[in-house]
């Protein structure tokens, strides 16, 4: 039934043979793995393909300028070889997702490609990279900011959970910038995303990212869009006070999880000093425990703190110190982005470690040396 369902979304996609005879367009790089991904000639008739974006659990992200109309892309490419049946699925149910979705806060999907090597997701770039790469570069750090980029994951969110969509990977590495400086966000990599044959029914297979996936999930209990909106609670602690709420930047995986299951986000007194009321209520309101006690995306657009005054918001230093500590904010977000580095490596190997840890409860301590919470790039699916 997934195949049929892909076979619809994905019916545009190219036929491999029919680009057989343009091979004149192959382009030979240094890196053999990446030659054989990058010299397919239908991407290099339809792309210029440049140097790279980022890496990915499953491949690699290079820029790509489309030859006929000037715009520039981004081209996720995927070796296939070594790609389990599972992976596979996932990468193609991402296409799959993304082919029918046009919102100003998704990325667009621009094309996909598929031979005997490799496959090839096209999407718009954008340029501005990922959302907390730029907030290392401000000195200055605003609620009224904070508040912008949250309002459109929210927008995004509650056009996705109307489609039945579940994100199931919300983070801050997954919300990229347009443009450098911009505060214009759009929500990307939907490689765990789930569709709900009807907007009503639940998933249960464990999906996500520790850290920011909802106790339900955890728990490996029927879940819906709700969880997303709990992963924007933890995207918008970080964004208000500068630290994770469960587990910290360092935090093991037994850690992480057990903090997420007790459900308490530590409010550290002096850090929430500088943020409003609403911003904390409405910080609360979406790590609530239940599910049921969540607001819809829907609902939390229309939040009181999404109506307060923008000048009566505060705003802070990069620079000023966190509670206890004699580190400035500004290395919770570098360490949010070391640990994204670190998420790259082992994705899939964390992918199995977490999932055997939930199947055991939460007794499997034996991997917890090697699973800082920052190696658990694919916990399951
Ligand atoms: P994976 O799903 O395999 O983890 P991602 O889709 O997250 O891969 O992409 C990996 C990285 O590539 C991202 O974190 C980002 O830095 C970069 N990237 C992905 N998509 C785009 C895009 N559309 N424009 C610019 N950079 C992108």
């Amino acid at each position: 039934m997934l195949w049929d369902w892909l076979r619809v979304c994905l019916g545009g996609y190219r036929n491999p043979d029919a680009s057989a005879e343009r091979c004149r367009y192959e382009d030979y790089e240094k890196d053999r793995a990446t030659t054989v991904i990058v010299t397919h000639a239908a991407v290099h008739v339809d792309y210029a393909v440049g140097g790279l974006l980022g890496t990915g659990g499953f491949g690699l992200v290079k820029e790509g300028l489309h030859r006929q109309t000037q715009s520039k892309s981004a081209l996720k490419f995927v070796f296939r070889k070594g790609l389990s049946k599972n992976d596979e699925e996932l990468f193609l149910m991402e296409a799959g997702i993304l082919t029918g979705l046009t919102h100003a806060h998704v990325v667009e999907m621009r094309g996909f490609y598929k031979w005997e090597q490799a496959y090839c997701l096209a999407m718009e770039r954008m340029e501005g990279g990922e959302l907390c790469e730029d907030i290392v570069r401000r000195v200055f750090y605003s609620e009224a900011c904070a508040r912008r980029i949250i309002l459109q994951v929210l927008d995004a969110l509650a056009f996705l959970h109307r489609r039945g969509i579940i994100h199931r990977d919300l983070k801050p590495e997954n919300l990229l910038l347009v443009r450098r400086g911009s505060e214009y966000v759009k929500l990307a990599d939907f490689g765990f995303a789930a569709v709900l044959s009807q907007p009503t029914y639940k998933v249960v297979e464990p999906v996500g990212s520790p850290g920011y996936a909802a106790a339900e999930v955890l728990r490996v209990m029927p879940y819906d869009g709700q969880a997303d909106v709990f992963s924007l609670g933890v995207i918008s602690f970080v964004l208000l006070s500068g630290y994770l709420p469960f587990g910290g930047v360092e935090g093991t995986l037994t850690e992480t999880v057990n903090a997420t299951l007790e459900g308490n986000p530590p409010f550290d007194e002096v850090q929430w000093s500088a943020v409003s009321d609403a911003a904390r209520d409405f910080v609360e309101a979406l790590l609530s425990p239940s599910p049921s006690d969540r607001p819809t995306a829907e609902k939390a657009m229309f939040h009181p703190w999404m109506k307060v005054q923008g000048n009566t918001l505060l705003s802070r230093s990069l620079s000023d110190r966190r509670f206890g500590e004699n580190k400035p904010l500004l290395e919770e977000f570098q360490g949010l982005q070391r640990r994204r580095l670190k998420a790259a490596v082992g994705a899939v190997l964390a992918a199995n470690r977490l999932h055997k840890f939930l199947a055991a409860g939460h007794e499997d301590r034996g991997d917890e040396a090697a699973s800082r919470h920052g190696d658990q790039r694919r916990q399951g699916g």
